[in-house]
C-alpha cells in the first residue's frame, strides 16, 4: 500500500514570514495520518519552518550534487541535512530548463540525496512538441532510465517520481485523468523494468501540472497516481489544506 503524497512547490514565493505564518495557519488543520503533507519552500527558510512544523513536512527544492567545494551560491546535500528537511525536488522542469540541469546532473543528485538520506522527488515530463508529436513514452523512457542509472536504494517509499508533463506546469491546463493514469502507469513499468514489479509497486508517482482544489480528487482516483505536486495551487494555506483532505 502506497502512502499518498502532497507535496507544495513553492518555487521563488514566500517570504520567512510569510511561509512560517502558511505553516501556522495550516498545520493543525492537516490530515494526521493517511497522506505525506509536505511544503517545498526557498532553502534560505527551511530551518525556520522545520522547527515549527509538527504535522507538515518540509522539502527542498534543489541541492547540488557535489558534497562541498567552489560551488558559489550552491547549497551542498549537508547543508539541507542540517535543516532537518527530509526530501528535495530533483530536476524540476524549470531547473532542467534555466539552470541546465540534464539527465547526468539529476542523476548524479539522486544518488547523492540517498546517500545523506534524503528522499529525492524526481521530477520527468514531456514538452507541448512531444506530447503532439507522439513521443511522450520515449521522453519518460529517456529520462527515467538516464534518472536511475546505477541508483539503488533500500526502501522504495524513499523514492518519489513526479510526472510533470511541461505543457501542464503554470499554464493553468491539466492533463486529463486519462493521460496522467497512462503516463503514471507507464513510469511504473519502466521503474518495474530496472527494479522488479515488486520495488516499483512501492515507489510513489505524483502527478503534477496545475493541480488545484478542483481537479486533485479525479486525478488522485487513478490507480497509479499516488498524489500531487502542486505550485502555484499550494501557495495559499486554505487551498493546501483542501488539497491534502482529498487523500
Ligand atoms: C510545479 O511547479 O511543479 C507545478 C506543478 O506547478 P503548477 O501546479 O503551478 O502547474
Amino acid at each position: 500500500m502506497r502512502k499518498p503524497i502532497l507535496a507544495g512547490n513553492w518555487k521563488m514565493n514566500k517570504t520567512r514570514d510569510e511561509a512560517i505564518q502558511f505553516i501556522l495557519q495550516v498545520d493543525n488543520k492537516l490530515p494526521k495520518s493517511g497522506v505525506d503533507c509536505i511544503v517545498c519552500a526557498p532553502a534560505i527558510i527551511l530551518r525556520d519552518l522545520v522547527k515549527r512544523a509538527d504535522t507538515i513536512q518540509v522539502g527542498a527544492q534543489n541541492m547540488n550534487e557535489n558534497d562541498k567545494g567552489a560551488y558559489t551560491g550552491e547549497i551542498s546535500p549537508l547543508m539541507l541535512k542540517d535543516t532537518g528537511v527530509k526530501y528535495v525536488i530533483v530536476g524540476h522542469s524549470e531547473r532542467r530548463a534555466y539552470y541546465n540541469e540534464n539527465d547526468a546532473v539529476v542523476n548524479a543528485k539522486i544518488k547523492k540525496a540517498l546517500e545523506f538520506d534524503l528522499k529525492p522527488i524526481v521530477c520527468v515530463g514531456e514538452n507541448l512538441e512531444e506530447r503532439e508529436t507522439g513521443k511522450m513514452q520515449d521522453v519518460l523512457k529517456s529520462e527515467i532510465n538516464k534518472a536511475f542509472d546505477g541508483v539503488v536504494f533500500e526502501d522504495p517509499a524513499n523514492v518519489i517520481v513526479a510526472y510533470e508533463p511541461i505543457w501542464a506546469i503554470g499554464t493553468g491546463k491539466t492533463a486529463t485523468t486519462e493521460q496522467a493514469e497512462e503516463a503514471c502507469k507507464y513510469i511504473r513499468e519502466l521503474l518495474a523494468g530496472i527494479y522488479g514489479v515488486k520495488t516499483a509497486d512501492k515507489i510513489r508517482i505524483l502527478y503534477g501540472g496545475s493541480m488545484n482544489t478542483k481537479n486533485v480528487n479525479d486525478l488522485v482516483a487513478q490507480p497509479d497516481v499516488d498524489g500531487g505536486l502542486v505550485g502555484g495551487a499550494s501557495l495559499d494555506a486554505d487551498n493546501f489544506i483542501a488539497l491534502c483532505k482529498a487523500f
